[in-house]
């Protein structure tokens, strides 16, 4: 007989109770250390004091009113964002799905305003993950996501993640955008280079595309600045959000130049909860514990200690670990091993972590992760690795 809850998902048996910073409690009464962060939404941790008192805060104020109506929340988030990026305006809405359906949206009706209408196509990479709705499963592209959904979504092209000369041949009279992730998640943790992101940049000038980033895992600090893109020192036209922007409220944003947004009048794409007070409340005091000083470089720092503690690993267990990579503490171990079978052993002996494709375990902690953990991981891992050596 089916499950009450629709079976979607392959879950491990086991459930949290409580949670606090890193840590996490099963109903049995275990501790585990959290380095998977709930996919790497909780980037401030569990129950972080700023973020309990701003939702019980809100809570106790004003839940929900609509976008009927102003919501001051917006106002403030979209303007810190925009402070804080090379964007000029932000569209707010409920996961990272929605995030890449606005900016999918946007790309078209830009170029329909245009006088373009044929230009409806997006050039996304093979390996990506935008979604789950059938636009972004589209754009993802991957066999394993799309089978038994036809008809797929059309236009989408994917062309190999890093290939530029591959990306500039699919360009043609219907492309509308570039869409891609600075770096590739739940693909196995591939980071773009500089120079790919450069010339992605330039392409998009040279035929008048729209340059999007799906920062839905990448973005609010998850790799050592506040956007991955920062790290190669340029803009897209267009990037979403979602994940870490809420430490675990559902929220996502869409954010854009005013260029690319201003296809967007009133009354062309909306979302009955998107940013909503309870919502804006939390990703508000998201924005402000990270802009606090040295919040970022610690990350960095920690991302750097936790990468240099895994590529230790990895000379120590090379039977287990093919390759250590990823982008500040967006790290993964390509295993020798089936990710699914070291993920369990890692669970079993107290950390968690999430499986991505190309057979990679994603270690993903919140952001404010201490030397303490960080050792009490390793050492987890260590011990793991030298139980599954073959
Ligand atoms: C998780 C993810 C999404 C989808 O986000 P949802 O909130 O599950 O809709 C989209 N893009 C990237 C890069 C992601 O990692």
């Amino acid at each position: 007989m089916i499950s009450a809850v629709m079976p979607t998902y392959g879950r491990a048996d086991i459930a949290f109770e409580r949670g606090e910073g890193a840590w996490l409690w099963s109903t049995d009464g275990r501790r585990y250390l959290d380095f998977g962060s709930g996919v790497a939404v909780t980037a401030l941790g569990h129950c972080h004091p700023r973020l309990v008192k701003a939702l019980q805060d809100q809570a106790a104020t004003l839940w929900h009113t609509s976008n009927l109506y102003r919501v001051p929340g917006q106002e403030r988030v979209a303007g810190r964002l925009v402070a804080e990026s090379f964007a000029d305006t932000a569209f707010f809405c409920n996961s990272g799905a929605e995030a890449n359906e606005c900016a999918i949206k946007m790309a078209r009706k830009h170029h329909d305003d245009a006088g373009s209408p044929q230009r409806g196509q997006i050039i996304c990479a093979t390996g990506a993950f935008h979604g789950r709705t059938l636009a972004t499963l589209a754009a993802g592209g991957q066999e394993k996501h799309l089978k038994g959904f036809d008809p797929v979504t059309p236009g989408f092209v994917h062309v190999p993640f890093g290939n530029l000369n591959a990306l500039r041949a699919a360009i043609g009279p219907e492309t509308a955008a570039i869409m891609v992730e600075p770096v590739q998640g739940e693909g196995g943790l591939v980071p773009a280079s500089a120079d790919y992101l450069r010339g992605l940049r330039a392409a998009a000038d040279e035929f008048g595309l729209l340059l999007i980033f799906d920062e839905v895992q990448t973005g609010m600090g998850r790799t050592g600045r506040l956007f991955a893109h920062q790290h190669a020192d340029l803009a897209p036209d267009i990037m979403t959000l979602a994940k870490g922007l809420g430490g675990g409220f559902p929220v996502g944003a869409c954010l854009a130049t005013e260029k690319a947004a201003a296809c967007l009048t009133a009354g062309t794409h909306g979302s009955t909860f998107g940013g909503n007070p309870l919502a804006m409340a939390v990703a508000g005091t998201v924005l402000d514990v990270m802009a606090e000083p040295g919040f970022m470089d610690r990350v960095a720092v920690m991302g750097a200690r936790l990468r240099s503690g895994l590529d230790a690993l990895a000379a120590r267990h090379p039977a287990v670990i093919e390759e250590v990579r990823g982008l500040g503490l967006m790290l993964g171990i390509k295993a020798r091993i089936p990710n699914t079978e070291l993920s369990a052993r890692l669970l079993a002996a107290g950390l968690l972590t999430v499986g991505a494709g190309d057979n990679v375990v994603r270690l993903l902690p919140p952001l404010i992760i201490g030397d303490a953990e960080i050792e009490a991981a390793l050492s987890i891992l260590d011990r793991t690795l030298t139980e599954v050596t073959p």
